[in-house]
């Protein structure tokens, strides 16, 4: 029996509920196409063939915002839904008892943001206003995520860096929206609140 029918070459997306613990995890093969920009043990990578960079706006899924807004080639800030989403609005498939664990579809979404047309810009050398813009992005998709029917959490981060599992070196950031709220965070809520009570 296979387990993992990747035999098949099908890509899959969906959330897997572990039956011992209720743990949800989110499986998605597509993750694992992306293009590696990082050379083994490089931090820097190359500007030429990245999708962020300005002129190659048409390598990216189309465009969800930019700033400034228009149709100018100039671009601040660009928001793109993920290439290799790890959650997707209408995935494939449905609800179904696995053998091994029950799976939902992969409902959700995965955005990026990338915050600067420069490939070489990094994060901790933006000027106040652009960290206040960036953040002001941050703040907009993730109301625009909250009136999006399915999405019950929502996650902003950024990996830095090779180590830390980023594939593109040019400065961006992913939002992620989950169709439910992790499992920590339902503790932390219910902890916090108890405590909250406690103490009044
Ligand atoms: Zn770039």
């Amino acid at each position: 029996m296979s387990i993992y029918p990747l035999d098949k070459h099908e890509d899959i997306l969906e959330v897997r509920e572990c039956v011992l613990t209720g743990t949800k995890v989110i499986f998605s093969t597509e993750r694992s196409r992306r293009p590696i920009e990082y050379a083994v043990g490089q931090r820097r990578a190359p500007a030429d063939a990245c999708p962020f960079c300005p002129g190659h706006e048409h390598e990216t899924p189309p465009e969800i915002s930019r700033r400034p807004s228009g149709e100018s080639a100039q671009w601040n800030m660009r928001v793109v839904p993920n290439k290799f989403p790890a959650l997707r609005r209408e995935p494939a498939g449905a609800r179904k008892n696995g053998e091994l664990c029950p799976t939902m579809p992969g409902v959700g979404s995965h955005e990026v943001i990338i915050e600067t047309p420069d490939h070489h810009r990094k994060f901790q050398d933006f000027s106040v206003s652009e960290i206040r813009d960036a953040l002001s992005v941050y703040r907009e998709r993730l109301n625009a995520m909250r009136e999006t029917g399915g999405i019950r959490y929502t996650q902003i981060f950024k990996n830095h860096g090779p180590e830390s599992g980023a594939s593109l070196a040019h400065e961006h950031t992913q939002v992620l929206g989950l169709p439910t709220v992790p499992e920590r965070v339902t503790r932390e809520l219910e902890r916090a609140r108890t405590h909250f009570q406690k103490i009044r």
